[in-house]
């Protein structure tokens, strides 16, 4: 009988230990900051389904898929080397999650609002690209199915994450146009949007 490599554990224990890092990364840095009295608010009426949809595709269909016998009829395989690259973008998702963190200090907010304080950061790992947060979201996303071999718990929250990701980030866009406007504008052009821009004005 031909043996299994890697223990068929390893990606999936891989996953949960990151997902217990991503909530710990953002528990540790937003605690207390959701009552940041709010200017403005822009959040969209689709917000909150949006963001539930993103927490059933990263954390409940993977918890489902791990901890039940439900989803087994669902599973696939793959080589080895595509669990290994799922490591990689994991952590490297939750470095840029960390390190986005760390620069957006005080700005954060679950919501797209600008508080009365609010500064524009353009430093650290917002230098290059004005969304690392939602940059980190995206390799959690493609680093889930090279983890969790199933089709559902898999590429769930590639499939939660677009909706949000489009009607979002165009959004807080122009939120931060409105508030910063020539200098929010200059920063556009220098930087991508989750990839970092080669060219003077990058869109992606
Ligand atoms: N979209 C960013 C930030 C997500 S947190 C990212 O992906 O990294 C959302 C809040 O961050 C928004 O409500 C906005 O007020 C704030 N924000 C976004 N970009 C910012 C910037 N460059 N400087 C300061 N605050 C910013």
């Amino acid at each position: 009988m031909a043996a299994h490599f890697p223990s068929p554990e390893l990606f999936p224990a891989f996953y949960i230990l990151g997902l217990f890092a991503g909530s710990l990364i953002r528990f540790c840095f937003t605690r207390g900051k959701r009552k940041v009295r709010s200017a403005e608010n822009w959040s969209s009426r689709a917000d909150p389904l949006l963001l539930f949809l993103v927490s059933v595709g990263m954390l409940v269909l993977p918890l489902v898929y791990l901890l039940t016998p439900w989803l087994e009829g669902f599973d696939y395989a793959l080589p080895q080397w595509a669990g290994w690259l799922g490591v990689v973008l994991f952590s490297s998702s939750l470095w840029l999650l960390w390190r986005s963190h760390v620069d957006l200090g005080s700005n954060w907010s679950p919501k797209l609002e600008i508080g009365p304080d609010q500064t524009l950061v353009t430093g650290g790992v917002y230098s290059r690209i004005r969304h690392p947060m939602y940059a980190a979201h995206w390799l959690w996303a493609l680093a889930q199915p090279l983890l969790l071999w199933n089709w559902v718990a898999g590429p769930a929250f590639l499939v939660a994450l677009l909706p949000l990701y489009l009607v979002r980030v165009s959004r807080e866009e122009q939120m931060m146009l409105s508030r910063f406007g020539e200098q929010y504008r200059e920063y556009m052009d220098r930087t991508g949007r989750i990839i970092p821009s080669l060219c003077s004005r990058g869109s992606l």
